[in-house]
């Protein structure tokens, strides 16, 4: 059954042949303004972060298993970093934070200053690395913000989430980037209100259950879950109940233009119909 304004639309191809594909876009566009902006994560959504960290443990690990064995030794720097993160946040500094503690106690104080310089070489390389976009993120982002309005909401330090930004040459597609401390149902909640937003047009994409979709989800946005195989333990653990049907899960971000017009049909569909009389 087609709505009202597919109806109208084949009726106008027939009548009117000028009337073509070009015009049905920008009439959907204007007609099917539902979502009143998509948000993206970046770290693992749109870029490689986790592999970074990855990167970095490895090293630490084989620097330090000269004092202890590797598997205690990645096992402890992720007790120190998830202590950690309360007092100093996310991102590669408060890491590197968590390392020199690590190492200290590792070693129980015969660290040396060459070993602790090799840590501080390490977090430097990592920060100063190219950003990897993952497949097809450049030519999606792009195709959608011509649609729609993007927003970036990322966590982690300012300076670095920002220099990423600015690496990554796809900053320029958001008309605003939130660089936040956490995300939570709270930080969500400022966010909307300080864009004047409505919770069911706020579309949120990222690859972290607890911080890109429970949250989001316990608010009436609706959240895109598009996992990473690399995505932090410490994402996945959430306290809330996901069943399913309280948000979409996609395999590709380059599967997200298509899904977003099909759930935007079904969502236009569903609304109360504009009489046309
Ligand atoms: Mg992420």
């Amino acid at each position: 059954m087609l709505n009202y304004w597919d109806q109208l639309h084949h009726v106008l191809t027939f009548r009117f042949p000028c009337y073509n594909a070009r015009s049905r876009r920008s009439w959907d566009k204007k007609m099917k303004a539902t979502f009143d902006i998509l948000a993206f994560d970046a770290d693992d959504t749109l870029w490689h972060n986790e592999s970074r960290y990855q990167q970095a443990k490895d090293e630490f690990v084989r620097l330090l298993s000269a004092y202890k064995p590797a598997e205690h030794v990645a096992n402890f720097l992720d007790e120190v970093e998830l202590a950690n993160l309360s007092l100093y946040g996310y991102g590669m500094k408060s890491f590197t934070l968590s390392m020199i503690e690590a190492a200290l106690s590792l070693s129980e104080g015969k660290i040396s200053a060459t070993e602790i310089n090799s840590i501080l070489d390490l977090t430097r390389r990592i920060l100063t690395a190219e950003v990897e976009l993952f497949p097809s993120v450049a030519e999606t982002i792009a195709a959608l913000a011509e649609q729609y309005q993007l927003m970036l909401i990322t966590k982690g330090d300012a300076s670095e989430q920002e220099q990423k930004i600015n690496r990554s040459g796809i900053g320029h597609y958001f008309h605003a980037i939130e660089i936040v401390h956490d995300k939570t149902v709270h930080t969500y909640q400022r966010i909307l209100a300080k864009y004047h937003l409505r919770p069911h047009g706020f579309v949120m994409v990222g690859n972290s259950l607890r911080s890109d979709i429970l949250p989001v989800v316990q608010l009436g946005g609706i959240a895109i879950y598009i996992p990473h195989e690399l995505t932090w333990a410490h994402e996945m653990d959430h306290q809330g109940h996901l069943t399913d049907g309280m948000y979409y899960q996609l395999d590709q971000f380059d599967q997200l233009p298509h899904f977003l017009s099909q759930l935007q049909e079904s969502m236009t569909f569903t609304q109360p119909p504009t009489s046309p009389h």
